[in-house]
């Protein structure tokens, strides 16, 4: 029998810090703000965090929160919308992102359109600066489209009291991301390989903490876990899974994945891996770094691809290189994103023998009761 890897004493004041941080983002918006920092809210998606950090502000991620009943956004929202929007809102509402001084989102999906404009009605004191992203990415017209949004959201953010946008400034922060971002990769890899000692829920706060603490702060602390994670032998988990879906961070239903044995060994979750996959390029014009950055992406299920097959084979690979057991996908209620791609992904996985599992969950949801059973009768399947 494999013996069990241990955890080594110092890696624990390390992983304490990392759930701090993900578990209590006010603590951090408050911390920036004592600081005298501006911090400006990013919602999903691939919010420009560099653009933010290269202008003297702080970067802080909203994506909606956990367990929370909405009551003041059901006046903008009916109940059957996606609650990622819908819990957003209720923050921003309830007065919890008191400070921010601005909010960017994407508007890559039918719920962020409608909930930019919602925003605007609703919280005239924070505003909602809109990015526009090209679908059509892979042409010379998309990055030249996508660089002048970019800038027109600097112009913005200089309004609202961030520092004139310098270009050796972005060069800086683009290099600094990039290497958070290459420090998290490494550590999903690690933490696939280290026998379980990194359950779901310590995962998703070791990663979840980048959407809060500066980055200066994070790189550090993440390249020392990794190194701690190096030194130890690779040694594969017994059940290992990928998991896809927009999110999953809710502590109760990643405590259900730990409770049925798994570990997640590669994710392909918009908050997680699909958020740092890709690195901003070298160029002269760091605006214009950023702008391929984005024009990068592929295999989402937010992105137009001219190949359909794309994203299906990005996801079989996934499953394999990772020596996963089998998929599930954690689907956000009304997400019509995810609903629609999910047959011809399970049609691939089906041809290729993956297993695979759908939970549906919400940012409302606080009983996991039954994507627990979902789970163990899954375990048993692949056990
Ligand atoms: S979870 Fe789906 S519906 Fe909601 S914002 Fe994201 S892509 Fe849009």
């Amino acid at each position: 029998m494999t013996p069990t890897l241990e955890k080594p004493e110092e890696m624990q004041p390390l992983l304490d810090w990392f759930a701090q941080t993900a578990d209590n983002p006010r603590a951090q918006l408050e911390a920036a703000l004592a600081r005298g920092e501006k911090a400006v809210g990013c919602l999903p998606y691939f919010a420009p965090e560099e653009l933010i950090h290269a202008m003297g502000m702080r970067p802080f991620g909203l994506w909606g929160t956990g367990g929370l009943s909405c009551s003041l956004s059901a006046g903008y929202f009916p109940p059957f919308y996606c609650s990622l929007a819908r819990t957003s809102l209720e923050l921003a509402l309830r007065g919890s992102l008191r400070g921010l001084c601005a909010v960017t989102g994407t508007l890559l999906c039918d719920t962020l359109r409608p909930l930019s404009q919602n925003w605007a009605a609703a919280l005239p004191g924070l505003p909602f600066l809109p990015l526009a992203c090209p679908q059509q990415r892979q042409e010379v017209y998309a990055l030249t489209y996508f660089r002048s949004q970019l800038e027109g959201l600097a112009r913005r953010l200089e309004e609202l009291g961030g520092r004139p946008l310098d270009p050796q400034a972005l060069q800086n922060s683009l290099e600094v991301y990039n290497a958070s971002r290459a420090a998290r990769r490494r550590f999903v890899a690690l933490a696939g390989w280290r026998g379980g000692l990194i359950p779901p829920l310590t995962r998703c706060q070791v990663l979840k903490a980048a959407l809060f603490a500066p980055v200066e702060e994070y790189l550090p602390r993440l390249t020392r876990l990794n190194r701690q994670l190096e030194a130890l032998p690779d040694q594969p988990p017994k059940l290992p899974l990928t998991v896809s879906g927009i999110l999953c961070d809710s502590p109760a239903l990643l405590r259900a994945f730990e409770g049925a044995g798994f570990t997640i060994a590669a994710d392909d979750l918009a908050q997680e891996s699909r958020s740092f996959r890709v690195d901003a390029p070298q160029d002269e014009d760091p605006l214009l770094a950023l702008a391929m950055r984005f024009c990068a992406q592929s295999a989402d299920p937010l992105l137009y691809d001219p190949d359909p097959a794309l994203r299906p084979r990005h996801l079989v690979r996934l499953v394999r290189e990772s020596g996963s057991r089998g998929l599930v996908l954690v689907l956000q209620q009304f997400c019509d994103v995810e609903e629609m791609e999910w047959p011809a992904l399970k049609a691939e996985l089906d041809r290729q023998g993956i297993p695979s599992l759908v939970i549906g969950a919400d940012q409302e949801m606080t009983d996991f009761g039954q994507a627990s059973t979902l789970l163990e009768a899954f375990a048993e399947r692949l056990g």
